[in-house]
Formats: C-alpha cells, structure tokens, sequence
C-alpha cells in the first residue's frame, strides 16, 4: 500500500546544473540540445533520489526549464499575443525574459515565499487550446525508468486568481474558457494509464477567498473528477489552512486532500469532514521550506492526534510543501561546524525523514532495519543537542531581552523633527540615496579574495575605503545634501550582518531556486542572537571623515533581516526578530556616539512578510512594528532615523508605516507616479516622505526636465516641508556610467524646482 509522498522537488540540480546550462544556452555557447540533456539527466536523478529514499509518489511535472506557471500558460495556450511570431524555446524564453524586440511577462512572488513565478495575462479575446506535450513525455520518461509518477498541475482557481487581466470582472466567462481546457488535459492524462494520480495545486485556496472564486470550486471538482474516473483527483494546499475549501471539496468526487499541518494547524479543524467522507488526506506534517531536521517525536504525535479522527489507512504522509523551498542536499557542505550541520536537513534528507516518519507511523520502531534505527538515534540526538547546545542558548541574551525596559524613542516625532531640522539644516526637498552604489568587479574582486585569504586585510581595506573615497567626492562634487558611503563591503543586505551576528550560520551550497535561473543562499538563524562587536561603525565613520556634510549610516531592520532568512524553528518569530533588534538598537547607539546624525534602517521586506490570512496581520504588524522601534529606540531625538522600502503600494498599510515611527521614509513610487502617492495625503501622513524620482532597475538616464517635472507632480501631493528627494532604491545594480550623469540631473532638476518656488 502506498503510504508516503512529495508534493514537488526542486529542479535546479544539486550543483546548479540547471541554472549553469541555461545560461550558457542564453549566451549562445551550447545548443538548446545540450538543456534538454542536462534536464532528463536532471529528472532522472531526482526521480532515483525519491525512489531510493522509499517514496510511494513521486512527482512529475514538477520539473521545469523556468517556472511551472509559465508551463501552465503553454499547456493551456494563453499565450499573450505580443509572442505570436514566436515558437517552441524562443517563444518560452521570451515569455520569461524578453528579448529585443518582446517584452517579458511579469514575475511576482509565489504567495509568502522567495519563488517567484510568471504572471499569466488573460484576456477574453484569447482562445485557449490544451497543449499537454510536456505532461505526457514527462510521464513517460519516468514510466520507463519503470517509475509510474503522480502528475502534478496548478489547478484552474490558482491560475486565474494570480493572473493578471484586462478586467477583474470577467472571472466566470474565463472560467468558462478555461475549465473545457482542463477536462481536456485530464483526459489525455487519463490515457497514460489505467490507475494515475494527478496532483492539482490550489494554493489560492488558503487566502481569504472571495466569493466568486468560492463559487466556483464545486462545480471545478465535480467536472475535472467527471471527466476519466480512473484519474485520481488530490487538490493540494500549503502555507495555511485552506478550511473553507476543504468542506467545499469533501463533496466533490475527488480522491484526495492534501493540506499542510505545519504552516496551516487550522487545517485540524477540517479533520471531521474529511473523516466523514471517507477520501485520502495527504498529510503536510514534515517541512517542506525549511531547512531544520524533524523531530519524529513530534511529527508522530501529530499524526496520531489526526488519526484519532481520519482512519489510518486513509492517511499518507507528505511534505508540508513543494521541497523547491528548501536546498538540495546537505552532503557538499564541507565547511560547516560539524554540530551545526547535524541540526540540519536539506531536500534529499527530508525524503529520509518522510520515508522513516512513515514507517515509525504505520509500523512501529519495531519494524526498522539497523541502519534507520541508527538514523533515529541520530535525529534524538541532534534534537535534544538543539535544546543545549551553547552554541544555540546564551542566558545573557535572554535576559537582556526578557528585562527591557525601553522599547522606543522617547519624544513624539513632532518635537524630534523640530530639533532635528534646527540641527540638521537640510532644506525642503534635501537630496540624497538610498544607500549602495555600483558594485564594480574590482569591489567584488576584492571582497571575494579577502573571504579566500588571497589578500591582507589591509589590502582590502585601502579597495574599500578608496572606493568610499571616490563615492564621497563624487557625492560632494554634484552637491548632494545627505551623502552614504556606498557599501562596497556588503556582499548582501542581510547576509552582510549575518556575518557579524552570533547565532547565524552560512552554508556554502544551500542554493534555492528564487526565479528562473537564479537562485539564493539564505543565511540562517539557528541560535539567539547577540552582537560582538560594531558592525558598520568603522565605515561609517570613515566616510564621514571625509567630508563636512552629514554621511548616513546604513542598517538593515530586524524585519527585513528576519523575513529573508531561514529562521530557527524551536523559537516564535516575533522573539528571534527582538533579539535582533536588540543588537541592531546597540550598533544604532554606537553611530551616533561616533558623530553620526542621520541612521537608516532599511526595511525593504516588510511587506514580503505579511501573512496569507487577513485575520493573522494585526499580529505581525503589531511585532513587526514594535520590533522596528525597539531596534531604533536607543536614537537620541537629535538623531535622524530613515527607513527605506521596495515597493510602491502601501495603500493598505499606510498607517502601520506611520506607525513605526520613522522620521524619513524613503519609498520606490517613480515607475507609478504620484497615483499612489495620494494615500499619504488622504490619511494626513505625518513624518517626511522620500518617494523615488527615477526608476533604478532601468539603464536609462533620466532628464533633468523629467525629473524637475516628476518633483512638481509630488508637491500637488505633499507639502515642500515633507519632501525628501532620491532615486528609487540603492544603485548597486546600476553602472557609474548611467549613475553619474542620473544622479547629477537629480540635484539639477531639485535646483530649479527649488528656484521656481522662491
Ligand atoms: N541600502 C540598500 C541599498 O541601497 C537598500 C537596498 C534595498 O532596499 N533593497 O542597496
Ligand atoms: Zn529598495
């Protein structure tokens, strides 16, 4: 009997080969032959990893040379018709990043995680047409390695819900399109064989559902159940509960639910109906986006709480999530501290632990062979090490955070303004950056060799402050008002004081895919965290050795740092974020003991960890906010706090932003003008407001018209007095060649703005 499954795997290959292979496939250095290769060797191994570790489903269809819903535009043909000359991979690549004469399709992130996917663009002139070429052979490739795979697909509600159409309206006549192309799909699916699973994806499902998409369920299931009987149906969720859902689908003819335990313990609630009617629960109950061992203590007792409502034999033990969350394998990180490392469990190593989770489960410890009760000796032991290990708890941590007395500043923004413009002196409509400046090869040059031993520290240093040195006197030159530094020796916002942080580990091959073919390496968060020593201040303070005008220091927030992690798992959220702000409030007193007037503290992921439920937001705001607050309440009301944030709609969270307190909030606005903007008059925003002039992630320079004409749009919107003026973001993407002349226009155009108001 089949007992355990995946929901997905990752693809991008333990070595990044997929991401190696596209990319020189991009750069015309190997024929698309040469992907294809590497992709079915790829697929190949995967499907043995699964099957070697006793896993019953194994999925297909979980691969892709992209992004599975770019796939799902192809296979339903909703392909937008700027690509209409295009076909096969030209067409597929230019859908994902364009060419020269196609723009690509939007990218945005897959619900609260740091996958992003293609954005489909529907519209109801479209004609949709199955295409399930890539379903069909990747059924049959595994099928000949004698593995009869469980297909996985997004379901017809997560793939309209996330698209992006012409008019929210017209929800059921695309409904009416596209569902006929699904029953199609499945009854070719339906041919492959005569007993088949088919994994339908319906994240959308764990979001607060509008009625509409509600509606709609019933009648879905009922028909893609209908159309081949013998195609075994299991909607599947993950990253919350999908309750409501859940009671609609019980009375459908679908096979199986497979709902997430860990990320959604709501779902406990719907263990009743489901018992009731007798289908499969696919049970999420080992992590799928983490990268923390099991602790089969645990996980068992879950799972014998849910068998006490749905029947043993009715259960079947999955991961919480696709595993494209979390990275390959811990078996090439051959630099880590051998203590950490036997806390941790990486894709590979989580197939392990569903396949033992499913025999301690079903069998008993009874039925393990030598080698698994080893592994379980093993797990215990690494799980009650976590619970002592020096290297997790530091009592003085604790205790600091436990006995905090002051968790804000203590004057209200109104005085701390006053004071700060008096002592400040910067005018109306004051310049400045958001931070980074181009990170040229010599930079990266010199960092990397530094990590490698290469050169002194010495050596890397005069690199660093000669750079500084330059972005100074560039700065000064031009006539900006507030300068930075330019951080040539951050690698990364986060992973920059991760480094510096106690209680933070790095690994050296935990990459995860984020899109396409890039791929990140969260740091990670496995014990209390403490600062030994200042972070940034000696930078900082070189900097501003070197000229008279204000320099600003440069931080990133607890929440930011936080949300692009991978956190401890044995600690809530909202407690490792205070520890970090804790360090983070010491290194902001250290600036200014050193001279330094204005702190940013940059927070460019807050919203990004928003959760999926609208009834969990008021407690993430209410500590992500405190938390930003504690971690600048050591600010005298001389000094200046500024945060920043990537993004431009915060109509929803306007006033949890005026919440956290900051005296300047610099914002990304310059790609969707002042519409957005007006949210900050209509509620009466008080503190002062940096929106973006120009656009950063483009190449192009902006005129200096263009951007005096930008500025005069903003002041329809707010007063001069409120007004900051800076680029969109931190320029480190960019080229000097396209910043200089970018930057000067900036404080050209703010002149004669400047001028005309006098
Ligand atoms: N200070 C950072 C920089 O300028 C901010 C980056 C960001 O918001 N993503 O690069
Ligand atoms: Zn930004």
């Amino acid at each position: 009997m089949s007992k355990n499954y995946i929901v997905g795997f990752p693809r991008i290959g333990e070595q990044r080969e997929l991401k190696k292979v596209l990319e020189s496939f991009w750069a015309k250095k190997v024929p698309f032959g040469e992907v294809k290769k590497v992709a079915s060797k790829l697929k190949k191994r995967h499907w043995s990893y699964q099957k070697d570790a006793g896993i019953d489903y194994i999925s297909s269809n979980d691969f892709s040379l992209y992004d599975n819903m770019l796939d799902t535009i192809i296979l339903l043909g909703a392909i937008p018709k700027r690509f209409e000359d295009l076909k096969d991979e030209e067409l597929y690549f230019a859908m994902a990043r364009g060419d020269k004469t196609h723009t690509a399709m939007e990218m945005t992130k897959w619900f609260n995680t740091n996958y992003h996917y293609i954005v489909p663009e529907l519209s109801l002139q479209d004609s949709f047409k199955a295409n399930a070429k890539k379903i069909i052979n990747e059924y049959l490739e595994a099928k000949e390695l004698g593995i009869r795979t469980k297909i996985n697909l997004i379901g017809p509600l997560t793939f309209l819900g996330l698209s992006k159409r012409d008019d929210r309206d017209d929800t059921y006549e695309l409904f009416g399109k596209i569902l006929p192309v699904y029953e199609e799909i499945i009854k070719e699916i339906g041919k492959l064989d005569d007993d088949i699973t088919l994994q339908i994806d319906e994240p959308i499902f764990v979001k607060d559902l509008d009625t509409k998409v509600l509606s709609l369920i019933k009648t879905t299931y009922d028909r893609l159940s209908n159309v081949a009987p013998h195609v075994k149906i299991v909607v599947s969720t993950y990253f919350e509960h999908s309750n409501e859902a859940t009671k609609i689908l019980v009375n459908t003819p679908v096979w199986g639910l497979g709902l997430d335990f860990l990320y959604g313990k709501e779902n406990m609630e719907s263990l009743e109906v489901i018992a009731k009617s007798g289908k499969k629960l696919i049970a999420g109950v080992v992590d799928g986006r983490n990268i923390w061992k099991n602790n089969f203590t645990q996980t068992v007792k879950l799972l014998d709480e849910i068998a006490k409502t749905v029947s043993k034999e009715n259960i079947i033990i999955s991961s919480s999530c696709s595993l494209l969350h979390t990275p390959f394998t811990i078996k090439y990180e051959k630099n880590m501290d051998d203590e950490i490392k036997s806390w941790l469990s990486y894709g590979v190593e989580k197939l392990g632990e569903i396949s033992l989770v499913t025999k301690l489960f079903f069998d008993g410890t009874k039925s393990l062979n030598k080698e698994e009760l080893t592994l379980l000796e093993e797990n215990k032991k690494a799980n009650q090490n976590r619970k002592t290990s020096e290297k997790i708890h530091n009592q003085k941590v604790q205790n600091r955070v436990k006995n905090l007395t002051k968790l804000q500043r203590d004057t209200v923004f109104e005085q701390r303004i006053k004071i700060q413009r008096k002592l400040l002196g910067y005018k109306d409509l004051a310049t400045t950056t958001i931070g980074s400046f181009p990170q040229t090869p010599q930079i990266r040059k010199a960092r990397r060799e530094y990590k490698n031993q290469i050169i002194s520290k010495e050596a890397y240093e005069d690199v660093m402050k000669n750079y500084i040195d330059e972005c100074v006197a560039f700065q000064d030159e031009i006539g900006l008002e507030v300068l930075v530094h330019g951080e040539p020796e951050r690698n990364d916002m986060v992973e920059y004081f991760g480094e510096q942080l106690s209680g933070y580990g790095f690994s050296q091959n935990g990459w995860v895919q984020s899109y396409g073919s890039r791929c990140v390496k969260p740091p990670f968060i496995y014990g209390d965290i403490s600062r030994p020593k200042p972070m940034t201040v000696e930078w900082i303070t070189y900097a501003q050795s070197k000229t008279d005008k204000i320099m600003k220091g440069m931080l990133t927030g607890p929440v930011t740092i936080l949300n692009w992690s991978f956190v401890r798992d044995d600690k809530p959220r909202d407690e490792v974020a205070k520890e970090i702000a804790v360090a983070l409030s010491d290194e902001v007193n250290d600036l200014q003991n050193a001279g330094i007037k204005i702190i940013q503290v940059d927070e460019a992921a807050f919203k990004e960890g928003y959760p999926l439920r609208e009834s969990k937001i008021p407690t993430y705001e209410k500590w992500a906010v405190e938390n930003f607050k504690l971690c600048v309440s050591s600010a005298k009301k001389e000094t200046q706090i500024h945060t920043h944030m990537c993004y431009s709609e915060f109509n929803d969270i306007i006033k949890t932003i005026e919440a956290m307190d900051a005296d300047v909030i610099t914002i990304e606005t310059a790609r969707s003008g002042n519409e957005l903007l007006k949210i900050f008059k209509e509620v009466g925003y008080k503190q002062e407001v940096g929106p973006g002039v120009y656009d950063i992630h483009s190449p192009r320079v902006p005129s200096v018209q263009e951007i005096a004409k930008q500025i005069e749009l903003l002041l329809e919107v707010l007063p001069k007095e409120q007004l900051w003026i800076n680029p969109d973001c931190g320029l480190k993407t960019r080229k000097w060649e396209e910043v200089k002349p970018s930057l000067k226009n900036m404080v050209e155009a703010v002149k004669i703005v400047r001028e005309k108001l006098n």
